[in-house]
């Protein structure tokens, strides 16, 4: 199996707070990888090393046999690695429509290109792909009033519209009522087999990640816990003590 990101040793320290403490992991392509531990394990730092938010101290992290570390946002979301945030990133003000469009313009970060005419082809894509996430009745409503479960399927939407390759999601399901929650997993499984995304992801619901994920990652205190399938991640007494707040410990 081919690894999509290739994670080594990664270290990622704010002050005296080591956040990440030499981290190693792999995503395969094609596939649903999870990413769990308690808050403040150190989850969403290393989405933010991932994808070029921040430099880390040490390590490499690969994608596609390529070293991305030294790489930032806009240079490695051109190589089709996006990431979407625990809290949405929309423009509330505006329609859906042309949020999924604006989302396409993120790559040049010119205020210009804002202001600029659309191709036809473009607005079908975004209702398109609003149809996919099941808002195409609400495309022309202004993304503020929708639901916050509907404004995270947005955010989803949008990040499809830049067609990545890989995806990492952080706490896709957080906030969202039970119902949307379910067509948000169907979603997120067909974008994987039907568009070919990999997907990582972030997710507190456990039966969501024991559902939606093939292997999963479990972090504790910045550092790697255990991998496994959900089966064997479910059952490990390092996650369950972990996440009930017990004693454990990390094998070196
Ligand atoms: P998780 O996503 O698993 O809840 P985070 O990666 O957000 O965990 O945080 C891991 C640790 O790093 C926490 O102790 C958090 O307070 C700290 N941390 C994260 N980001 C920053 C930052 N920008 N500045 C200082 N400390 C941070
Ligand atoms: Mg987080």
């Amino acid at each position: 199996m081919t690894a999509m990101i290739e994670v080594k040793d990664v270290s990622k320290a704010f002050g005296g707070i080591i956040a990440n403490d030499k981290i190693s992991l792999e995503v395969p392509e094609g596939r649903v990888t999870g990413l769990i531990g308690p808050n403040g394990s150190g989850k969403t730092t290393l989405f933010n090393s991932i994808v070029g938010y921040h430099p880390i101290d040490e390590g490499s992290i690969k994608f596609e046999g390529v070293e991305i570390s030294d790489f930032r946002v806009p240079k490695i979301a051109r190589l089709g690695l996006l990431r979407t945030f625990q809290q949405t990133r929309i423009y509330s003000k505006m329609n859906c429509v042309n949020n999924m469009l604006i989302s396409v313009n993120h790559r040049s970060e010119r205020f210009i290109d804002l202001f600029r005419d659309y191709p036809p082809e473009l607005t079908e894509k975004a209702e398109q792909l609003l149809d996919f996430v099941g808002l195409y009745s609400k495309r022309k409503l202004i993304s503020g009033d929708l639901s916050f479960g509907q404004q995270k399927l947005l955010e989803f939407a949008m990040a499809l519209m830049n067609e990545p390759r890989l995806l990492l999601l952080d706490e896709p399901t957080a906030g969202i009522n039970p119902t949307l929650i379910n067509g948000l997993i169907d979603r997120l499984r067909r974008a994987a087999a039907e568009m070919g995304v990999t997907l990582f992801v972030i997710e507190h619901n456990m039966p969501v990640i024991m559902n939606l994920a093939d292997s999963i990652y479990c972090l504790a205190n910045g550092r790697l816990l255990a991998h496994g399938s959900p089966d064997e991640i479910q059952s490990d007494e390092r996650v369950i003590n972990a996440y009930l707040g017990g004693h454990y410990t990390v094998d070196d």
